[in-house]
């Protein structure tokens, strides 16, 4: 088992019910989900955060964005519109160290975050 939880479920060792996935992408609903729609999207690959991206990461990052979409489409939410985030190191607000996108929507929500 690795020690990163977010590779875990990608290697189907810790159970998370997928709602997308290709070749490069996984995503799953959030455990604590912050919107009535709250999925996480990321790279199979491990890559700590956004601050660890290099220059050729630039179709990994494309398709990651893609996939985002995708899932806000499986969930019926773009027509109301949602939010992408990716939250990035300490000030960032990240707590779990492999890169993910939020997808957040279902509801209004507000600006600017806390
Ligand atoms: P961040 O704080 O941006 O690093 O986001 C990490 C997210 O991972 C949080 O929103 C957590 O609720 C979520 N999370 C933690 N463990 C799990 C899990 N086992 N399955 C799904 N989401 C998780
Ligand atoms: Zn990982």
């Amino acid at each position: 088992m690795s020690e990163c939880l977010f590779c875990n479920i990608v290697a189907r060792i810790i159970p998370a019910p997928l709602v997308y996935e290709d070749d490069l992408v996984v995503a799953f609903d959030d455990i604590n989900p912050q919107a009535p729609t709250h999925t996480l999207v990321i790279p199979r690959r491990h890559v700590v955060s956004m601050a660890a991206l290099q220059d050729s990461d630039g179709e990994l990052l494309s398709r990651l964005m893609v996939a985002s979409n995708k899932v806000a489409k499986l969930k019926g939410i773009v027509g109301s519109g949602y939010r992408v985030v990716i939250n990035t190191g300490t000030h960032g607000g990240q707590s779990v160290f492999h890169l993910h996108i939020h997808v957040l929507g279902g509801r209004h929500l507000a600006w600017p975050p806390g």
